[in-house]
Protein backbone atom coordinates (compact mmCIF):
# COMPACT_ATOMS: atom_id res chain seq x y z
CA UNK A 1 0.00 0.00 0.00
CA UNK A 2 1.49 3.22 -0.76
CA UNK A 3 -0.42 6.90 -1.82
CA UNK A 4 -3.40 5.94 -3.93
CA UNK A 5 -2.69 2.10 -4.39
CA UNK A 6 -3.00 -0.98 -3.00
CA UNK A 7 -0.26 -2.31 -5.24
CA UNK A 8 1.05 0.02 -7.56
CA UNK A 9 2.98 -1.36 -10.01
CA UNK A 10 0.34 -2.89 -10.59
CA UNK A 11 -1.95 -0.64 -10.99
CA UNK A 12 -0.42 1.63 -13.25
CA UNK A 13 1.18 -1.01 -15.32
CA UNK A 14 1.29 -0.64 -18.91
CA UNK A 15 -2.24 -2.42 -20.74
CA UNK A 16 0.20 -3.85 -22.98
CA UNK A 17 3.01 -5.03 -20.55
CA UNK A 18 0.01 -6.12 -18.35
CA UNK A 19 -1.31 -8.49 -21.35
CA UNK A 20 2.20 -10.05 -21.58
CA UNK A 21 1.56 -10.63 -17.90
CA UNK A 22 -1.27 -12.02 -18.53
CA UNK A 23 -0.31 -14.39 -21.78
CA UNK A 24 2.45 -15.70 -19.73
CA UNK A 25 -0.30 -16.99 -16.34
CA UNK A 26 -3.20 -17.94 -18.75
CA UNK A 27 -0.83 -20.51 -20.45
CA UNK A 28 0.05 -22.12 -17.10
CA UNK A 29 -3.55 -21.79 -15.91
CA UNK A 30 -5.09 -23.62 -19.05
CA UNK A 31 -2.20 -26.62 -18.40
CA UNK A 32 -3.11 -26.88 -14.73
CA UNK A 33 -7.22 -26.89 -15.44
CA UNK A 34 -6.36 -29.72 -18.26
CA UNK A 35 -4.30 -31.87 -15.65
CA UNK A 36 -6.66 -31.25 -13.08
CA UNK A 37 -10.18 -30.60 -13.85
CA UNK A 38 -12.45 -33.87 -15.15
CA UNK A 39 -15.13 -30.98 -16.06
CA UNK A 40 -12.56 -28.81 -18.04
CA UNK A 41 -10.82 -31.86 -19.92
CA UNK A 42 -13.68 -33.43 -21.31
CA UNK A 43 -14.85 -29.66 -22.78
CA UNK A 44 -11.48 -29.15 -24.48
CA UNK A 45 -11.63 -32.72 -25.73
CA UNK A 46 -15.02 -32.01 -27.32
CA UNK A 47 -13.93 -28.88 -28.85
CA UNK A 48 -10.76 -31.06 -30.05
CA UNK A 49 -8.05 -28.81 -28.37
CA UNK A 50 -4.97 -29.24 -26.25
CA UNK A 51 -3.79 -27.15 -24.01
CA UNK A 52 -1.07 -26.33 -26.42
CA UNK A 53 -3.49 -24.67 -28.75
CA UNK A 54 -3.71 -21.88 -26.10
CA UNK A 55 -1.30 -19.82 -26.99
CA UNK A 56 -2.46 -16.17 -26.79
CA UNK A 57 -5.25 -14.31 -24.91
CA UNK A 58 -6.72 -14.63 -28.51
CA UNK A 59 -6.71 -18.19 -29.06
CA UNK A 60 -9.19 -17.98 -25.59
CA UNK A 61 -11.89 -17.72 -28.11
CA UNK A 62 -11.51 -21.28 -29.26
CA UNK A 63 -12.74 -22.84 -25.92
CA UNK A 64 -16.52 -22.50 -25.81
CA UNK A 65 -17.89 -21.16 -22.84
CA UNK A 66 -18.68 -22.08 -19.43
CA UNK A 67 -22.82 -21.13 -18.54
CA UNK A 68 -23.53 -21.10 -14.71
CA UNK A 69 -26.32 -23.94 -15.75
CA UNK A 70 -22.93 -26.29 -16.26
CA UNK A 71 -21.24 -26.01 -12.89
CA UNK A 72 -24.48 -26.40 -11.41
CA UNK A 73 -25.07 -29.33 -13.06
CA UNK A 74 -21.12 -30.85 -12.89
CA UNK A 75 -22.27 -29.77 -8.66
CA UNK A 76 -25.58 -31.91 -8.42
CA UNK A 77 -23.45 -34.80 -9.93
CA UNK A 78 -19.83 -34.88 -8.35
CA UNK A 79 -20.84 -34.09 -5.05
CA UNK A 80 -19.35 -31.49 -2.97
CA UNK A 81 -17.62 -29.08 -5.14
CA UNK A 82 -18.09 -30.68 -8.46
CA UNK A 83 -15.97 -32.43 -11.40
CA UNK A 84 -15.10 -28.51 -12.15
CA UNK A 85 -13.20 -28.54 -8.59
CA UNK A 86 -9.67 -29.15 -9.48
CA UNK A 87 -8.27 -30.11 -5.73
CA UNK A 88 -9.10 -32.76 -2.66
CA UNK A 89 -11.29 -31.35 -0.08
CA UNK A 90 -8.08 -31.91 1.62
CA UNK A 91 -6.65 -28.14 0.21
CA UNK A 92 -10.30 -26.51 0.97
CA UNK A 93 -9.65 -24.23 3.44
CA UNK A 94 -13.24 -22.52 3.59
CA UNK A 95 -16.91 -23.19 1.63
CA UNK A 96 -18.92 -19.91 0.25
CA UNK A 97 -22.11 -20.20 -1.94
CA UNK A 98 -23.68 -17.96 -4.78
CA UNK A 99 -26.81 -16.01 -3.43
CA UNK A 100 -29.04 -18.24 -5.81
CA UNK A 101 -30.72 -15.34 -7.83
CA UNK A 102 -31.38 -17.91 -10.69
CA UNK A 103 -31.86 -21.47 -9.36
CA UNK A 104 -30.51 -23.50 -6.38
CA UNK A 105 -27.38 -21.74 -4.77
CA UNK A 106 -24.14 -23.58 -5.55
CA UNK A 107 -20.70 -23.77 -3.90
CA UNK A 108 -17.76 -22.47 -4.41
CA UNK A 109 -14.65 -23.61 -2.37
CA UNK A 110 -11.04 -21.59 -1.68
CA UNK A 111 -7.39 -23.38 -1.13
CA UNK A 112 -5.10 -20.87 1.26
CA UNK A 113 -3.42 -19.72 -2.14
CA UNK A 114 -7.32 -18.55 -3.59
CA UNK A 115 -7.75 -16.89 -0.22
CA UNK A 116 -4.91 -14.86 -0.54
CA UNK A 117 -5.63 -13.73 -3.92
CA UNK A 118 -8.99 -13.11 -3.13
CA UNK A 119 -7.98 -10.71 -0.43
CA UNK A 120 -5.07 -9.47 -2.98
CA UNK A 121 -8.10 -8.69 -5.26
CA UNK A 122 -10.70 -7.63 -3.28
CA UNK A 123 -8.01 -5.07 -1.32
CA UNK A 124 -7.50 -3.71 -4.53
CA UNK A 125 -11.33 -2.87 -5.27
CA UNK A 126 -11.93 -1.42 -1.61
CA UNK A 127 -8.33 0.73 -1.29
CA UNK A 128 -9.93 2.33 -5.02
CA UNK A 129 -12.57 3.09 -2.82
CA UNK A 130 -10.55 4.84 -0.65
CA UNK A 131 -10.92 2.92 2.46
CA UNK A 132 -7.68 3.64 4.26
CA UNK A 133 -6.43 2.41 7.81
CA UNK A 134 -8.23 5.16 9.83
CA UNK A 135 -11.46 4.03 8.72
CA UNK A 136 -14.23 2.32 11.13
CA UNK A 137 -16.47 0.56 8.25
CA UNK A 138 -20.19 -0.45 9.58
CA UNK A 139 -20.54 -3.94 7.41
CA UNK A 140 -24.29 -4.17 6.58
CA UNK A 141 -24.62 -6.65 4.30
CA UNK A 142 -24.50 -10.61 4.36
CA UNK A 143 -21.66 -12.28 6.51
CA UNK A 144 -22.34 -15.58 5.94
CA UNK A 145 -21.91 -17.99 3.20
CA UNK A 146 -21.91 -15.01 0.68
CA UNK A 147 -18.38 -13.93 -0.78
CA UNK A 148 -19.37 -10.29 -0.28
CA UNK A 149 -19.09 -11.28 3.58
CA UNK A 150 -15.83 -12.84 5.13
CA UNK A 151 -13.89 -12.19 2.23
CA UNK A 152 -14.56 -8.65 2.59
CA UNK A 153 -13.76 -9.17 6.30
CA UNK A 154 -10.30 -10.28 5.35
CA UNK A 155 -9.15 -7.42 2.92
CA UNK A 156 -10.77 -4.55 5.28
CA UNK A 157 -8.50 -5.86 7.67
CA UNK A 158 -5.52 -6.25 5.50
CA UNK A 159 -5.60 -2.69 4.97
CA UNK A 160 -5.31 -1.73 8.47
CA UNK A 161 -9.08 -0.32 8.34
CA UNK A 162 -11.66 -1.25 11.33
CA UNK A 163 -14.39 -3.82 9.97
CA UNK A 164 -17.63 -3.85 12.25
CA UNK A 165 -19.41 -6.49 11.17
CA UNK A 166 -23.15 -5.96 11.84
CA UNK A 167 -24.94 -8.04 9.01
CA UNK A 168 -28.59 -7.57 7.73
CA UNK A 169 -31.84 -7.14 9.38
CA UNK A 170 -30.19 -4.71 12.13
CA UNK A 171 -30.87 -0.93 11.37
CA UNK A 172 -31.37 -0.08 15.02
CA UNK A 173 -27.74 -1.96 15.49
CA UNK A 174 -25.94 -0.04 12.82
CA UNK A 175 -27.83 3.32 14.01
CA UNK A 176 -26.23 2.93 18.00
CA UNK A 177 -22.98 1.32 16.80
CA UNK A 178 -22.27 3.84 14.20
CA UNK A 179 -22.90 6.53 16.91
CA UNK A 180 -20.86 4.99 19.16
CA UNK A 181 -17.73 3.65 17.58
CA UNK A 182 -18.12 7.15 15.42
CA UNK A 183 -18.23 4.85 12.28
CA UNK A 184 -17.33 6.91 9.37
CA UNK A 185 -18.39 4.32 6.44
CA UNK A 186 -21.05 2.18 5.69
CA UNK A 187 -20.96 -1.07 3.18
CA UNK A 188 -24.47 -1.73 2.58
CA UNK A 189 -27.04 -2.28 -0.72
CA UNK A 190 -28.17 0.85 -1.91
CA UNK A 191 -31.60 -0.12 -1.34
CA UNK A 192 -30.65 -0.69 2.67
CA UNK A 193 -28.87 2.93 2.30
CA UNK A 194 -32.49 4.39 1.07
CA UNK A 195 -34.21 2.29 3.23
CA UNK A 196 -31.98 3.44 6.71
CA UNK A 197 -32.55 6.70 5.63
CA UNK A 198 -36.07 6.26 5.72
CA UNK A 199 -35.78 4.53 9.11
CA UNK A 200 -34.21 7.41 10.82
CA UNK A 201 -36.39 9.70 9.67
CA UNK A 202 -39.94 7.95 10.36
CA UNK A 203 -38.27 6.17 13.38
CA UNK A 204 -35.84 8.47 15.06
CA UNK A 205 -36.62 11.88 14.17
CA UNK A 206 -33.48 12.12 12.82
CA UNK A 207 -31.66 13.09 9.60
CA UNK A 208 -29.44 10.46 8.19
CA UNK A 209 -26.27 12.63 7.51
CA UNK A 210 -26.62 12.68 11.58
CA UNK A 211 -25.41 9.40 11.52
CA UNK A 212 -21.65 9.99 10.14
CA UNK A 213 -21.23 8.53 7.39
CA UNK A 214 -18.49 10.29 5.08
CA UNK A 215 -18.27 7.74 2.66
CA UNK A 216 -20.53 5.05 1.44
CA UNK A 217 -20.01 1.85 -0.33
CA UNK A 218 -22.32 -0.36 -2.43
CA UNK A 219 -22.22 -3.39 -3.80
CA UNK A 220 -24.35 -6.49 -4.48
CA UNK A 221 -27.04 -4.89 -7.07
CA UNK A 222 -26.64 -1.81 -9.37
CA UNK A 223 -27.88 1.24 -8.04
CA UNK A 224 -24.80 2.69 -6.48
CA UNK A 225 -23.68 3.82 -9.67
CA UNK A 226 -27.18 4.95 -11.07
CA UNK A 227 -27.33 8.96 -11.11
CA UNK A 228 -30.55 9.16 -9.66
CA UNK A 229 -30.06 7.15 -6.61
CA UNK A 230 -26.67 7.94 -5.87
CA UNK A 231 -27.40 11.64 -5.54
CA UNK A 232 -30.30 10.99 -3.53
CA UNK A 233 -27.88 9.02 -0.62
CA UNK A 234 -25.02 11.67 -1.36
CA UNK A 235 -27.26 13.78 -0.13
CA UNK A 236 -29.44 12.39 2.18
CA UNK A 237 -26.06 11.22 4.36
CA UNK A 238 -24.30 14.24 3.13
CA UNK A 239 -21.80 11.37 1.56
CA UNK A 240 -19.35 10.19 -0.79
CA UNK A 241 -20.44 7.35 -2.24
CA UNK A 242 -18.33 5.07 -4.79
CA UNK A 243 -19.52 1.02 -5.75
CA UNK A 244 -17.73 -2.29 -6.10
CA UNK A 245 -18.87 -5.66 -8.31
CA UNK A 246 -18.09 -9.12 -8.41
CA UNK A 247 -18.90 -11.93 -8.53
CA UNK A 248 -19.19 -15.28 -6.24
CA UNK A 249 -17.74 -17.63 -9.15
CA UNK A 250 -14.94 -15.20 -9.78
CA UNK A 251 -14.06 -13.33 -7.00
CA UNK A 252 -16.08 -11.16 -4.07
CA UNK A 253 -15.53 -7.73 -5.75
CA UNK A 254 -13.48 -7.68 -9.05
CA UNK A 255 -14.26 -3.94 -9.88
CA UNK A 256 -13.74 -0.87 -7.35
CA UNK A 257 -14.81 2.68 -7.97
CA UNK A 258 -11.97 5.67 -7.24
CA UNK A 259 -12.80 8.80 -5.69
CA UNK A 260 -13.45 10.45 -9.70
CA UNK A 261 -16.52 8.71 -9.72
CA UNK A 262 -16.14 7.50 -12.91
CA UNK A 263 -16.62 3.91 -13.23
CA UNK A 264 -15.53 1.30 -10.95
CA UNK A 265 -11.80 0.09 -11.90
CA UNK A 266 -11.07 -3.46 -13.13
CA UNK A 267 -8.90 -4.95 -10.07
CA UNK A 268 -8.20 -8.54 -10.80
CA UNK A 269 -5.22 -7.76 -13.15
CA UNK A 270 -2.92 -10.97 -13.32
CA UNK A 271 -5.34 -13.34 -11.64
CA UNK A 272 -8.80 -12.94 -13.93
CA UNK A 273 -9.31 -12.24 -17.97
CA UNK A 274 -12.48 -10.25 -18.44
CA UNK A 275 -13.98 -10.34 -22.23
CA UNK A 276 -16.95 -8.95 -23.37
CA UNK A 277 -19.02 -10.81 -25.95
CA UNK A 278 -22.29 -9.47 -27.60
CA UNK A 279 -24.80 -11.43 -25.29
CA UNK A 280 -26.84 -12.38 -28.83
CA UNK A 281 -24.12 -13.63 -31.48
CA UNK A 282 -21.37 -14.49 -28.56
CA UNK A 283 -18.63 -12.99 -30.20
CA UNK A 284 -15.55 -11.26 -28.29
CA UNK A 285 -16.43 -7.30 -28.83
CA UNK A 286 -13.19 -5.06 -28.78
CA UNK A 287 -11.93 -3.34 -25.33
CA UNK A 288 -13.09 0.33 -26.42
CA UNK A 289 -14.73 3.26 -24.71
CA UNK A 290 -18.03 2.76 -25.09
CA UNK A 291 -18.40 -0.52 -25.18
CA UNK A 292 -21.14 -2.72 -24.13
CA UNK A 293 -21.86 -5.83 -23.36
CA UNK A 294 -21.70 -9.18 -21.35
CA UNK A 295 -18.87 -9.81 -18.96
CA UNK A 296 -16.99 -12.83 -19.14
CA UNK A 297 -14.44 -14.04 -16.78
CA UNK A 298 -11.21 -15.99 -16.97
CA UNK A 299 -9.17 -17.05 -14.23
CA UNK A 300 -5.31 -17.10 -14.60
CA UNK A 301 -4.96 -17.73 -10.96
CA UNK A 302 -6.79 -20.42 -9.02
CA UNK A 303 -6.40 -23.75 -7.66
CA UNK A 304 -10.39 -24.80 -6.58
CA UNK A 305 -13.08 -23.98 -8.98
CA UNK A 306 -11.39 -22.42 -11.68
CA UNK A 307 -13.39 -21.06 -14.63
CA UNK A 308 -12.60 -20.46 -18.00
CA UNK A 309 -14.81 -18.18 -20.39
CA UNK A 310 -17.66 -17.81 -17.86
CA UNK A 311 -20.70 -16.18 -18.69
CA UNK A 312 -21.57 -13.82 -16.21
CA UNK A 313 -24.31 -12.69 -17.39
CA UNK A 314 -24.07 -8.97 -16.00
CA UNK A 315 -24.86 -6.32 -18.83
CA UNK A 316 -21.54 -3.63 -18.52
CA UNK A 317 -20.38 -0.61 -20.36
CA UNK A 318 -16.91 -0.32 -20.44
CA UNK A 319 -14.84 3.16 -20.40
CA UNK A 320 -10.83 2.91 -21.30
CA UNK A 321 -9.74 6.59 -21.28
CA UNK A 322 -7.28 7.39 -18.55
CA UNK A 323 -8.80 7.97 -15.13
CA UNK A 324 -7.67 11.09 -12.68
CA UNK A 325 -6.39 8.68 -9.84
CA UNK A 326 -3.70 7.22 -12.29
CA UNK A 327 -5.16 3.46 -12.64
CA UNK A 328 -4.63 2.22 -15.91
CA UNK A 329 -7.26 -0.56 -15.95
CA UNK A 330 -10.60 -0.22 -17.56
CA UNK A 331 -13.74 0.76 -15.79
CA UNK A 332 -17.16 -0.38 -16.27
CA UNK A 333 -20.66 0.35 -15.19
CA UNK A 334 -23.22 -2.75 -14.71
CA UNK A 335 -26.32 -1.82 -15.60
CA UNK A 336 -28.09 -5.19 -15.55
CA UNK A 337 -28.44 -8.75 -15.40
CA UNK A 338 -29.69 -10.79 -18.19
CA UNK A 339 -32.60 -12.34 -15.89
CA UNK A 340 -33.40 -8.52 -15.52
CA UNK A 341 -33.60 -7.98 -19.15
CA UNK A 342 -37.16 -6.72 -21.23
CA UNK A 343 -37.39 -6.61 -24.16
CA UNK A 344 -40.09 -3.79 -25.44
CA UNK A 345 -40.70 -4.13 -29.40
CA UNK A 346 -37.10 -5.01 -29.86
CA UNK A 347 -35.27 -2.44 -27.56
CA UNK A 348 -33.84 -4.02 -24.27
CA UNK A 349 -34.94 -2.21 -21.07
CA UNK A 350 -33.55 -2.69 -17.96
CA UNK A 351 -35.20 -2.05 -14.86
CA UNK A 352 -32.10 0.10 -13.27
CA UNK A 353 -32.72 2.60 -15.90
CA UNK A 354 -36.53 2.52 -15.58
CA UNK A 355 -35.73 3.08 -11.91
CA UNK A 356 -33.04 6.43 -12.84
CA UNK A 357 -35.62 7.87 -14.86
CA UNK A 358 -38.63 8.25 -12.13
CA UNK A 359 -35.48 8.79 -9.43
CA UNK A 360 -34.88 11.92 -11.61
CA UNK A 361 -37.90 13.19 -10.80
CA UNK A 362 -37.67 13.21 -7.31
CA UNK A 363 -39.07 15.18 -5.21
CA UNK A 364 -42.90 14.75 -7.53
CA UNK A 365 -41.88 10.98 -7.24
CA UNK A 366 -40.90 8.85 -4.58
CA UNK A 367 -38.22 7.16 -6.76
CA UNK A 368 -40.10 4.35 -6.03
CA UNK A 369 -41.40 2.07 -9.02
CA UNK A 370 -42.38 -1.48 -10.09
CA UNK A 371 -42.28 -2.97 -13.28
CA UNK A 372 -45.36 -5.07 -13.59
CA UNK A 373 -45.29 -8.13 -15.94
CA UNK A 374 -48.59 -9.67 -17.31
CA UNK A 375 -46.67 -12.75 -18.33
CA UNK A 376 -42.75 -14.17 -18.31
CA UNK A 377 -40.32 -12.02 -20.14
CA UNK A 378 -37.96 -11.34 -21.96
CA UNK A 379 -40.60 -9.58 -24.77
CA UNK A 380 -43.43 -7.49 -23.72
CA UNK A 381 -45.86 -6.18 -25.95
CA UNK A 382 -46.77 -2.36 -25.29
CA UNK A 383 -47.49 -0.29 -23.17
CA UNK A 384 -45.39 -1.83 -20.30
CA UNK A 385 -47.46 -1.21 -17.04
CA UNK A 386 -45.35 0.66 -14.40
CA UNK A 387 -46.07 1.68 -10.68
CA UNK A 388 -44.30 4.76 -9.67
CA UNK A 389 -44.78 6.74 -6.17
CA UNK A 390 -45.95 9.75 -6.39
CA UNK A 391 -44.36 12.63 -3.92
CA UNK A 392 -45.71 14.77 -1.55
CA UNK A 393 -44.85 17.87 -4.06
CA UNK A 394 -46.69 16.12 -6.55
CA UNK A 395 -49.70 18.56 -7.83
CA UNK A 396 -51.16 17.28 -11.08
CA UNK A 397 -51.34 13.85 -10.92
CA UNK A 398 -52.61 13.29 -14.71
CA UNK A 399 -49.57 15.71 -15.81
CA UNK A 400 -47.26 14.12 -13.48
CA UNK A 401 -48.07 10.21 -15.15
CA UNK A 402 -47.63 11.88 -18.63
CA UNK A 403 -44.33 13.80 -17.68
CA UNK A 404 -43.09 10.58 -16.62
CA UNK A 405 -44.42 8.32 -19.95
CA UNK A 406 -43.03 10.72 -22.28
CA UNK A 407 -39.81 11.14 -20.42
CA UNK A 408 -39.18 7.45 -20.86
CA UNK A 409 -40.44 7.41 -23.86
CA UNK A 410 -37.29 10.02 -25.31
CA UNK A 411 -34.60 8.60 -22.78
CA UNK A 412 -35.17 4.53 -23.17
CA UNK A 413 -37.09 4.25 -26.21
CA UNK A 414 -39.82 2.54 -25.34
CA UNK A 415 -44.11 2.88 -24.08
CA UNK A 416 -44.83 2.51 -20.80
CA UNK A 417 -48.53 2.88 -19.05
CA UNK A 418 -47.53 4.40 -15.79
CA UNK A 419 -50.03 4.17 -12.46
CA UNK A 420 -49.45 6.51 -10.14
CA UNK A 421 -49.64 5.11 -6.54
CA UNK A 422 -49.22 7.42 -3.10
CA UNK A 423 -46.14 6.92 -0.95
CA UNK A 424 -45.28 4.19 1.00
CA UNK A 425 -47.63 1.48 -1.39
CA UNK A 426 -44.90 0.03 -2.79
CA UNK A 427 -42.21 -2.45 -1.03
CA UNK A 428 -38.94 -1.75 0.55
CA UNK A 429 -36.27 -3.76 0.64
CA UNK A 430 -33.40 -3.92 3.06
CA UNK A 431 -30.85 -5.94 0.86
CA UNK A 432 -31.57 -5.97 -3.12
CA UNK A 433 -34.51 -4.19 -4.59
CA UNK A 434 -37.08 -6.44 -6.43
CA UNK A 435 -38.23 -4.35 -9.60
CA UNK A 436 -40.66 -6.63 -11.83
CA UNK A 437 -43.70 -7.46 -9.84
CA UNK A 438 -44.65 -11.21 -11.88
CA UNK A 439 -48.47 -10.66 -12.10
CA UNK A 440 -49.14 -14.74 -12.92
CA UNK A 441 -47.07 -15.46 -9.34
CA UNK A 442 -49.48 -13.15 -7.66
ZN1 LIG B 1 -9.80 6.03 -11.05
Amino acid sequence: MKGNFFHATIETMDPEELQILQEKKLKKQIKYVYEKSEFYQRKFKEAGLLPGDIRSIHDLRKIPFTEKDELRESQEKNPPLGSHAAVDMEKVIRIHSSSGTTGNPSFIGITRHDHEVWTQITGRSIYAWGIRPSDVIIHAVGLTLFVGGLPVKDAIENIGATFVPIGTGASERVIFTAQLLRANALHCTPSYAIYLADYVRNKKNMEPRDLGFRKIICGAEQGGGIPAIRKRIQEDYDCFLTEGMGNSDAAPIVFGECPEQSGMHFCGQEYILCEVIDPDTEKVLEMKEGLKGELVYTHLDRECCPLIRFRSRDHIEVWTDRCGCGRTSFRIRCFGRTDDMLTVLGVNVFPSAIRDVVGSLRPKTTGEVLVALEKPGPAVTPPLKLEVEYGKEAVHLAELKNEIETLLNSRLNFRASVDLVPEGSLPRYEMKAKLVKKLWEA
